[in-house]
């Protein structure tokens, strides 16, 4: 079923002239309504009136993490249009009012949970959030709740069939349907993971804390996935030449989210790897379709005048394997030198590390991260409060020093 027909399968003229007039509205109103985004425009010698439809896209600066930092709070997003996200995705996955929906999010992806609920509510399917320390009940508890479809990160769906089998519910279980975001994950894995649990698994894209969960999503032909483009423009460029790459080329995804005036996202490069396809999909939808996010773009970083890469610092924490964590490093300017910061934060919601094992933890993060960067980073394990600077990836790498 096509949750919203009109918009999902709208014209490509109807669709271009509504995203150029949302996009000079929103262009506007931030111009008007925030410093640091004027002071950007003014920059690059454009204002309002230099917008007059989605053509004027490429003339707009783009929006990185570190500008996010600067002019926007978090956790302030637009209800309507996640519940609508939501609940599009929901139906492109073949779901319906008849199932239950289990919503389980690791930390910092927890704030995906009422979205989804009240996407699921819309559409008259129940939707269960679901954050729990003992992840060892859940397939008990999803037999016992009948639930028929869940979301969550491939790796927690590859542990839900893992202990599932354990406990030899894997017969037992209700579920057809898993939408699985976030991470990168080879098409075998998910036909494999299909094969085991007798279902169905559909990828979704968000930006954990920037946008919506349900940006876009996978239909039942698996082919890619549709973009919600009356509410956000997908660009793919070539990270270095910053230019658009041609439909079917990998690059970076840029997104420009019209209708969330709280976090207006203009041109935000979210250093995720895909590529574009505007070819009519069988399902009837007109709308692009991003392949499967494969991987980040590489960001370079000199430190006391050593070059190290975002990559070479997440390979790193990512060797710690017995650490359940997600990490935050910040490299920032202190009295004109630079040091670097490590947050860790558990991986699961509401989780916590064990206090006891705080120190020991924090030294083996330190260690890991000094090996690459040369010198000693601070860490500290984040409290409760810190969850808003977790945006549901493993390792974040923020560049402060610019604007010290
Ligand atoms: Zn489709």
């Amino acid at each position: 079923m096509i949750w919203n027909e009109s918009r999902e399968c709208i014209s490509r003229d109807e669709l271009i002239d509504l995203q150029g007039r949302r996009l000079v509205k929103l262009v506007k109103h931030m111009y008007y309504g925030t410093e640091y985004y004027r002071k950007k425009m003014q920059q690059q010698g454009i204002e309002p009136g230099d917008i007059h439809g989605l053509e004027d896209l490429d003339k707009l600066p783009f929006t990185t993490r570190e500008d996010l930092e600067n002019f926007c709070s978090f956790d302030t997003h637009t209800a309507d249009v996640w519940s609508e996200c939501a609940a599009r995705t929901i139906c492109m996955s073949g779901l319906s009012g008849r199932d239950k929906i289990l919503a389980a999010y690791p930390y910092g992806l927890s704030a995906g949970a009422p979205g989804i609920c009240s996407g699921a509510e819309k559409t008259g399917a129940a939707a269960v959030p679901f954050s729990i320390s003992n992840s060892s009940k859940l397939a008990a508890m999803m037999k016992e709740s009948g639930v028929t479809a869940v979301m969550c990160t491939p790796a927690y769906l590859m542990r839900i069939a893992r202990m599932a089998e354990e406990y030899g519910l894997l017969e037992q279980l209700q579920l057809k349907t898993a939408i699985c975001s976030a991470e990168p994950w080879q098409e075998s894995a998910r036909k494999q993971l299909q094969t085991k649990l007798g279902i169905r698994i559909y990828d979704i894209y968000g930006l954990g804390e920037f946008a919506e969960f349900g940006t876009a999503g996978e239909c039942r032909f698996q082919n890619g996935m549709h973009v919600q483009e009356d509410y956000y423009i997908p660009e793919v460029i070539d990270p270095r030449t910053q230019r658009a790459v041609p439909d079917g080329q990998k690059g970076e995804l840029v997104l420009t989210s019209l209708c969330n005036e709280r976090i207006p996202l203009i041109r935000c490069r979210t250093a995720d790897i895909t590529s574009i396809s505007h070819n009519r999909c069988r399902c009837g939808r007109t709308t692009a379709r991003l392949e499967r996010i494969s991987g980040r773009t590489q960001q370079q970083l000199f430190i006391r005048g050593k070059q190290v890469s975002s990559g070479q610092l997440e390979t790193a924490l990512m060797q710690l394997e017995d650490i359940r964590a997600v990490y935050r490093v910040s490299v920032k300017r202190e009295h004109h030198l630079d040091t670097v910061e490590v947050l860790i934060g558990p991986d699961e919601p509401d989780g916590t590390l064990p206090a006891d094992e705080e120190e020991a933890v924090k030294r083996r993060v330190a260690g890991a991260v000094r090996d690459i960067i040369g010198i000693m980073p601070n860490t500290i394990v984040a409290k409760q409060g810190k969850k808003r600077y977790f945006d549901g990836r493993k390792v974040t790498v923020i560049d402060k020093r610019t604007y010290n």
